[in-house]
């Protein structure tokens, strides 16, 4: 028996990276799986490649195609239960030197997507009345402010915030929300990070990590599958942070 057996599982920035492993792990649970993303030719690729996914066009940003993909899913499956969003970019730049096209971008995809996501989900499934599973990908940089990444800092402490109202609010209809916050994983993100590309940096790195490694796609996938399924049930509100140990 699958954890998510009878569930329709929706996760955004699905095409590579912690997303498509998520797609990957869900639907070796059972779950029917959407995947979405900007990136089509991978998307459809990595759907492709697992049995009871499908992929969908979605950029986070635009109300209008999250309202169309949610209402797409639901008449296609009948149902909707888990949203994972986990679509996100990153932006080294220090704060002087951030522009505010650099900003409302940063802002755009990884705040106001998590923000257009949940009230989406949640518009459509609370007059449904069989409650259901949110969870948010933040970041350790959800926990504290990391040098050099300031708008990217400030949206992921935003999406912490934001899944604790969420909580609150959709707690009686049985909707739970939480947040998840990934040290330094290896995915196509952070590969070309001096934490990748520099062994020196490598090296220190992997000193301040208690476990001494980095984290792959699988370990945060494996979180998320918890916060998706019942075995969650009485979790809501709370920030889950897969790290290695770095923020006791
Ligand atoms: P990734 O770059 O491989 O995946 C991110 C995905 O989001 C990509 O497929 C990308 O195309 C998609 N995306 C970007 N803009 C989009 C938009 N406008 N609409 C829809 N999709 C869009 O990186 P990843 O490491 O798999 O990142 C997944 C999540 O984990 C992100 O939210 C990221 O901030 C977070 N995170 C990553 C790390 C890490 O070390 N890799 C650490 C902490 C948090």
């Amino acid at each position: 028996m699958g954890r998510l057996d009878g569930k329709v599982a929706l996760i955004t920035g699905g095409a590579r990276g912690q997303g498509a492993e998520e797609g990957r792990l869900f639907a070796a649970e059972g779950a029917a799986v959407v995947l979405t993303d900007v990136l089509d030719a991978e998307g459809e690729r990595t759907a492709a490649g697992i049995e009871g996914a499908s992929y969908l066009h979605l950029d986070v940003r635009s109300e209008a195609e999250w309202e169309a993909v949610v209402a797409d899913v639901i008449a296609g499956h009948g149902q909707l239960d888990v949203l994972v969003n986990n679509a996100g970019i990153d932006l080294v730049r220090r704060i002087e030197a951030t522009s505010l096209e650099e900003w409302d971008l940063v802002v755009g995809v990884n705040q106001t997507g998590v923000f257009l996501g949940m009230r989406t989900f949640a518009r459509a499934l609370v007059p449904r009345g069989r409650g259901g599973s949110i969870v948010n990908i933040s970041s350790v940089a959800g926990l504290e402010g990391v040098f050099g990444h300031g708008a990217y800092t400030g949206t992921k402490f935003a999406v912490r915030g934001l899944t604790k109202v969420a909580a609150k609010e959709w707690g009686k209809h049985g909707i739970r929300v939480n947040s998840v916050h990934p040290g330094i994983i290896e995915t196509p993100m952070t590969t070309g990070l001096r934490t990748f590309t520099d062994p020196e940096t490598h090296a220190r790195v992997l000193r301040s990590v208690p476990l001494g490694r980095v984290g792959t796609a699988t370990d945060i996938a494996n979180m998320v599958l918890f916060l998706a399924s019942d075995e969650s049930s009485y979790c809501t509100g709370q920030e889950f942070t897969v790290d290695g140990g770095v923020h006791p």
